[in-house]
């Protein structure tokens, strides 16, 4: 079966981001040089001044350190939603330079849980309309000539939602934590909220100290969603929690 299922790596970051963010915020306030500033930051633990930092709300610091992450077996949709963050940067699998049709098989795509709850006889349906979808994906790729990116451009459109992509995302700290605050929230679609809970555990074991607080906005507050909020902040805490303390175990 091509369905898959998402996957988040953390490939690449900024080097003890905790001391970068320090140096940043700590130049802003000082007479000395980066050098002493440097070595400063580097001999003595920032976990207390990171903390006021945050607490101050001075947040440009934030931008200095960053975060970059493979993301796959997610769907178009998901694509829709996570490039709307202006604030990142991504490069997305082409669907023209990439053609659906695989010799071993057809595109991959991703099944909703809430379609597979529904039982076998709805997820083979699920799975049969995936099947039309690349035959007529494919008599599209043979009526334009079969001529690679071309053909490709034209043809993907009668592809679903649920097609697969895949992308690199790279975010500062200070977007993470507003892409947290609002896809890490139960409001947020099921797919990129999980997407962003993966992303945000690797956050956290890479830097506890900075991001231990990251998440929905209801981890420091009240809940911002008004009529709308999901009225479960006390369970979001308390999975925000676990998650930590399983991150301190390891
Ligand atoms: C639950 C949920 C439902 C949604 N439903 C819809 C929907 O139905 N339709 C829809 O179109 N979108 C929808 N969205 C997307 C939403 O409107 C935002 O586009 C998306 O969440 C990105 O947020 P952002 O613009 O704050 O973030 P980013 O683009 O990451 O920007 C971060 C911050 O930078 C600042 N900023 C960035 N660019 C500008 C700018 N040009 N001018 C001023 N300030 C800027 C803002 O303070 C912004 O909050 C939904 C989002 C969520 C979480």
């Amino acid at each position: 079966m091509p369905a898959v299922t998402p996957k988040v790596e953390l490939l690449r970051y900024s080097p003890n981001p905790e001391e970068l963010i320090a140096l940043a915020a700590k130049l802003c306030y000082s007479h000395a040089d980066v050098e002493d500033l440097r070595q400063g930051v580097e001999s003595k633990d920032q976990t207390k001044f990171i903390k006021r930092l945050m607490d101050m709300g001075h947040e440009s610091p934030l931008e200095h350190a960053s975060f970059t992450f493979a993301i796959s077996g997610v769907s178009r949709s998901l694509l829709a939603q996570i490039t709307r963050h202006r604030i990142a940067s991504f490069s997305v699998q082409s669907q023209r330079y990439v053609g659906q049709r695989h010799e071993e098989g057809e595109f991959n795509y991703i099944l909703p849980p809430a379609i597979e709850a529904l039982g076998q006889e709805a997820v083979q349906k699920y799975h049969e309309q995936m099947h039309t979808m690349q035959q007529w994906y494919n008599e599209w790729v043979d009526a334009l000539g079969n001529a690679g990116e071309k053909s490709n451009e034209d043809a993907r459109f009668v592809l679903p939602n649920a097609a697969e992509t895949r992308m690199l995302v790279t975010m500062n700290t200070r977007e993470l934590a507003h892409f947290f605050n609002l896809r890490c929230c139960n409001r947020a679609q099921w797919e990129i909220r999980s997407v962003a809970w993966q992303m945000l555990e690797l956050c956290r074991k890479v830097s506890p100290v900075l991001f231990a607080n990251y998440g929905p906005s209801c981890l420091n507050g009240a809940c911002p969603e008004g009529a709308k909020t999901c009225g479960l902040a006390k369970e979001v805490r308390a999975k925000s929690d676990a998650l930590n303390a399983s991150i301190a175990e390891e």
